[in-house]
C-alpha cells in the first residue's frame, strides 16, 4: 500500500480548520453533531484526507453514542494504537494510508458481529452512496441528465437514430 505523508502546511491547505483539528491533531468533533451519524444509504466511507475506502455501509449501527459507528474496518484500511491520553488506556483508529485520526475503537458493541465500536468522527470520513459509485464508474458526473434529452444541435426532437 502506497502511504501517503504531506506537512501540516500541505495538510492545513486541503483541510478546513475541523478537519485539522480532528485528522491531523486528534481531536474529536462534538456528540450528535456530525453529517453521517444518521445517514443510513448504502455505500462507502472513505478518509477524508486522502480518500482510501475505510468502512462500508453494511458494518455501521446505531450504538447510540453520538458519533457513526461502525463494527469493522476494511482488510487493512485502518491502523490501531494504543492511545493513553485523558487518563484512559484506549485504541485510537487512524487511516493506515496517510495516518489521520479517524476517532476510537472500543469493545463495548456485543450486539454486532465483532463486539467492537469502531467510534469515527464525522469530520474524517466522505460518503459515496451506490449511485455515487455507479455514476464514477460509468464516467457520468450525477447531473449529467442522460440520453433522450432534446439536443440543442439537433432541434427538439433529437437525432433519428442511425441517422448521420
Ligand atoms: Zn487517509
Amino acid at each position: 500500500m502506497v502511504k501517503i505523508h504531506k506537512s501540516d502546511d500541505e495538510w492545513r491547505a486541503e483541510l478546513s480548520d475541523d478537519e485539522f483539528h480532528v485528522l491531523r491533531e486528534a481531536g474529536t468533533e462534538r456528540p450528535w453533531t456530525g453529517d453521517l451519524l444518521e445517514n443510513t444509504r448504502e455505500g462507502i466511507y472513505r478518509c477524508r484526507a486522502c480518500g482510501a475506502e475505510l468502512f462500508r455501509s453494511d458494518t455501521k449501527f446505531d450504538s447510540h453514542c453520538g458519533w457513526p459507528s461502525f463494527f469493522t474496518a476494511q482488510n487493512n484500511a485502518v491502523t490501531l494504537l494504543e492511545d493513553v491520553s485523558l487518563g484512559m488506556i484506549r485504541t485510537e483508529a487512524r487511516c493506515a494510508t496517510c495516518d489521520s485520526h479517524l476517532g476510537h475503537v472500543f469493545p463495548d458493541a456485543p450486539q454486532t458481529p465483532t463486539g467492537d465500536r469502531y467510534c469515527i468522527n464525522s469530520v474524517s470520513l466522505t460518503f459515496s452512496s451506490e449511485e455515487d459509485l455507479e455514476a464514477e464508474a460509468s464516467g457520468k458526473r450525477p447531473f449529467d441528465k442522460g440520453e433522450g434529452f432534446a439536443d440543442p444541435a439537433t432541434g427538439p426532437y433529437g437525432r433519428i437514430p442511425g441517422d448521420g
